[in-house]
């Protein structure tokens, strides 16, 4: 459930047209609701109520937006940051460095000192090697770094390729079977607290069947280690519950997803770490554009939208769905392909869907773009880089400024052998 909604025929964020917010930011723009993120933070903790010690660290990756981090920091959430960049906006946000992950399968050795130095948390190592240098580098601050052993359960999550993680070819953890020979030699080291596993097997997932699979080989995992005498007091149990790109999509609900938690990790006797991102913001944002052209085709028109796929990547990366929806819809329908102005046949949104009937300079969004939306953007074909809007009830605010071609070209230079 989200916030956008037609009231007398026009879309709406919350209580502003989404028009209004057209004329005075411009588009392409995106847009997120405060009212949505607010409650996905919210079912997303009471489907977990059930559970004794819990910790949530949202996902920053998925919007790392510095006003989104700031509504959902006052609902309690810590971060999940895969970057020095990331780590220094969830700090900015004002989330405490004792509740933020620090996750990502290649972090700097001077990540890992800002980290320590930071005070971060939960260090989630990848590898050994990663392990014996954060230790040595905590050691020498007379401090032992906070830190579980991300593992990978080879579990197929059922998901796109390019975000199922959990798989054993995948970049990410250490195979589950060398993991406890692994953390004996890592908990022994003086440097480090090993407080326990972590485990992401992927994004968009829609079957908890196979997630339930990846955390009982995760249980199996902790009460080998018990055996070996170590003292396990955490699993971060990851991300990845997916959300509805489709009206009629069915997913499972983090109710639904909090039942089958409880029910895997019975007697784990464990504080468990979340890290979602998607649940949380997907729903919570919408990419608005403006139609350039309605441009004949061979079979179907195009309907050519100013915004493109280096604002909104997710249909060129992962052939992604995003519902299409016009801000004034007329009651018309019509079969169309859907594209940016971006110079490949892959800046395409749609194709042959059928979408309410639009015409030029008519206002349109792609729903669900709340996350791995504005954070993915780049400024390919030299367009600007696209701001964002956050509604709150009757107000907005610009909590991200469009960047200027301009501006990215005067970060550019010409070296003086090249002057005329
Ligand atoms: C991307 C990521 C997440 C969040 O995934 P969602 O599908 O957005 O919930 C959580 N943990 C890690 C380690 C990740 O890389």
């Amino acid at each position: 459930m989200d916030s956008f909604d037609y009231r007398d025929g026009v879309l709406h964020c919350e209580d502003v047209a989404l028009a209004t917010i057209a004329a005075a930011v411009g588009t392409p723009v995106y847009v997120y609701s405060t009212a949505t993120l607010r409650r996905h933070a919210r079912v997303f903790r009471e489907g977990l109520a059930g559970l004794a010690k819990v910790h949530l660290a949202y996902a920053i990756k998925a919007n790392p937006n510095l006003a989104v981090l700031r509504v959902l920091a006052d609902k309690g959430y810590g971060a999940d940051v895969v970057s020095g960049g990331e780590m220094a906006r969830a700090l900015a946000a004002g989330i405490p460095a004792a509740d933020i992950v620090f996750s990502g399968v290649g972090k700097t050795r001077a990540e890992l000192a800002k980290g320590l130095d930071e005070g971060i948390g939960q260090f989630n190592l990848e590898l050994e090697e990663e392990g014996v240098v954060l230790a040595g580098l905590a050691a020498a601050r007379g401090m032992r770094a906070p830190a579980t052993l991300r593992v990978n359960p080879d579990v197929d999550a059922g998901t796109h390729a390019k975000i199922s993680t959990g798989k054993a070819d995948n970049k990410f953890g250490v195979p589950i079977d060398q993991a406890p020979a692994m953390f004996a030699r890592l908990a022994a080291l003086d440097g480090i607290d090993l407080k326990g596993v972590a485990i992401h097997i992927g994004s968009q997932l829609s079957d908890l069947g196979r997630l339930e699979v990846a955390y009982a080989r995760v249980g199996r995992l902790v009460a080998a280690l018990r055996a070996a005498g170590h003292r396990i007091t955490r699993v971060d149990l990851g991300g990845g519950l997916g959300v509805p790109y489709k009206a009629d999509d069915v997913l499972p609900s983090p109710a639904d997803y909090g039942t089958m938690v409880a029910r895997a990790t019975a007697g784990w006797d464990v504080e468990l770490m979340f890290e979602p991102g998607r649940v949380i913001a997907g729903n919570a944002g919408v990419l608005l554009t403006e139609v350039i052209w309605v441009k004949p085709g061979v079979t179907d028109p195009y309907v050519i939208v100013d915004a493109a796929m280096n604002d909104l990547m997710r249909p060129a990366l992962y052939d992604a769905w995003h519902d299409f929806a016009a801000v004034a819809p007329t009651g018309d329908r019509m079969r169309a392909n859907i594209a940016g102005p971006v110079c490949e046949s892959g800046d395409t949104f749609a194709m042959g869907r059928d979408i309410d009937a639009v015409a030029s300079g008519d206002l349109a969004v792609f729903r669900t773009a709340g996350a791995y939306g504005a954070t993915m953007a780049s400024t390919y074909n030299s367009r600007g880089l696209v701001p964002e809007v956050l509604v709150d009830g009757d107000r907005f605010a610009v909590v991200a400024d469009r960047i200027q071609p301009e501006t990215i070209l005067a970060a550019e230079r010409v070296p003086e052998w090249l002057e005329k």
